[in-house]
């Protein structure tokens, strides 16, 4: 069953004055993020009743519609929102305030209601570490990083990264100009990290051993695509994390574990940046995360069979 999204003219006339979340995004009908909002607020009204009243909705909204579906979503009284394609970017300068933490990263996936307009944060980059530590039991924090691609999630990934002071991260991406260009934004945020940039058509063999892989490209969406990197060609990489959770299990995933390394999908990602989201705009501290992700589990297999 395809899941309802709303739309810019509903907003129009939306009457619900209860308080309201919603992701944005265009498309945004495979998005999970109402299952698993839903299903942590229904737990969470038990202890804070209040919640009871609160309700997370998908609306489909083009980069046009944006300013105008913002100033709208802050009149209707909705509390908090999700960014997902293409609003990550394209939002900054709709938003009144910048979390510190996201601003060198340039996008922001969360924002929340502050009295006169909306504050943006970046979670994503919570998400995967926490995913990464939940999943695959490593941290981050004095790893050597290889991480795959140069879009947007590779960047916001790459600063958050270099933030939590990995041992070196090296970014491969298919166009190098794209991957330079990534690099010289990273390089006043490397500090001593050492950082560099690599051909994954031809991965180099002096890369450090115990390489945690990260995979931040979209290859691997598609049933034909090929691998993002060849695993056996890297010097004794320990554990794979690709961010596509939708199919849940990609070549690369498959690869890795076929290697003996540790892998996991995405999922955990997108659970743990909605958990911080629900953190910031409850002000609860603990976020039910497991009921978020058998919600999103759930509703991705739901979607798979349908
Ligand atoms: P994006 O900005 O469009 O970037 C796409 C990246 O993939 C670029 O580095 C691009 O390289 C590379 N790429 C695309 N097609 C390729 C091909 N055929 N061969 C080699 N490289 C290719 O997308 P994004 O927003 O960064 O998202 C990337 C992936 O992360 C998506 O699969 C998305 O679903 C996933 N993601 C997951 C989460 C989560 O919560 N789990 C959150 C965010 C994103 P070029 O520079 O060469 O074009």
């Amino acid at each position: 069953m395809t899941p309802t999204a709303y739309t810019l003219r509903d907003l129009e006339t939306w009457s619900r004055t209860a308080p309201s979340l919603a992701v944005l995004g265009q498309p945004v009908r495979h998005s999970l993020s109402p299952d698993m909002h839903n299903a942590a607020l229904q737990q969470l009204a038990f202890a804070h009743p209040h919640l009871a009243e609160w309700k997370y909705f998908r609306i489909e909204i083009s980069p046009e519609e944006l300013p105008r579906a913002l100033q709208l979503l802050h009149e209707k009284n909705f509390i908090g929102l999700n960014l997902t394609m293409p609003h990550k970017i394209i939002a900054l300068p709709h938003v009144r305030e910048i979390d510190p933490a996201a601003q060198p990263i340039g996008a922001v996936n969360c924002l929340a209601r502050t009295p006169d307009g909306w504050r943006g944060h970046n979670t994503d980059g919570y998400g995967l570490a926490t995913g990464i530590q939940q999943d695959l039991g490593l941290k981050l924090t004095g790893a050597p990083i290889l991480l795959l691609g140069a879009g947007g999630a590779a960047r916001g990934a790459a600063v958050d990264l270099l933030a939590r002071n990995c041992a070196s991260l090296t970014i491969a991406n298919r166009t190098a100009a794209n991957r330079d260009t990534l690099l010289a934004e990273l390089a006043p945020l490397a500090g001593s990290i050492p950082l560099r940039g690599i051909d994954p058509a031809a991965p180099s063999t002096d890369l450090p051993t115990g390489l945690i892989v990260i995979n931040a490209t979209s290859v691997g969406m598609k049933p034909d695509d090929p691998l993002p990197i060849a695993l056996e060609k890297l010097p004794a990489p320990i554990a794979v994390y690709d961010m596509i959770y939708h199919p849940s299990r990609t070549k690369l995933v498959d690869r890795a574990e076929a290697l003996g390394l540790r892998a996991a999908n995405g999922l955990s990602m997108l659970v743990h940046q909605g958990a911080r989201s629900l953190s910031i705009w409850t002000g609860l501290a603990k976020i039910p995360d497991d009921t978020m992700h058998l919600a999103a589990h759930t509703a991705l297999a739901s979607r798979a069979h349908s």
